[in-house]
């Protein structure tokens, strides 16, 4: 919690009760996913206070924004490299922290500035086999 309070956010009672259902979650959940929850807490929380909190948190690093999953928008309190795995059956999402090391492709060798880069995996997740299996 300790790395919020350093990104200069307002930190309101509804702000930290969203704060602390992301601190250490390793679910990648979506807007709505932290809404539902944090509802219970807060019945008066709106979803406009958790989408606004997390697009603050977003542009100070206190969040990641990830794209993976073509349904809706995830979190990611995480912000150490890694890449990802998401489920196409279940949409669970599954941090991969391998290293990879890639060869820069021959049309940004030139004139480009590469800082970065991630790996998306998709397809079926162990849970999601195995029920397929029976
Ligand atoms: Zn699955
Ligand atoms: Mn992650």
């Amino acid at each position: 919690m300790q790395r919020y309070r350093q990104l200069q956010i307002k930190l309101t009672p509804q702000r930290l009760a969203i704060l602390s259902y992301l601190n250490g979650n390793k679910t990648h959940p979506s807007a709505e996913d932290i809404y539902k929850a944090v509802k219970k807490q807060f019945p008066t929380m709106s979803f406009a206070t958790v989408y606004n909190t997390l697009e603050a948190l977003k542009n100070r690093g206190g969040v990641m924004e990830l794209k993976i999953d073509d349904k809706r928008k995830r979190y990611d309190p995480d912000s150490t490299k890694h890449h990802h795995f998401i489920c196409t059956k279940c949409r669970s999402i599954v941090d991969i922290f391998k290293d990879y090391k890639l060869s820069l492709p021959d049309e940004l060798k030139k004139g480009f500035d590469v800082t970065g880069n991630s790996i998306e995996f998709y397809g079926t997740c162990r849970k999601c086999k195995k029920g397929s299996e029976q």
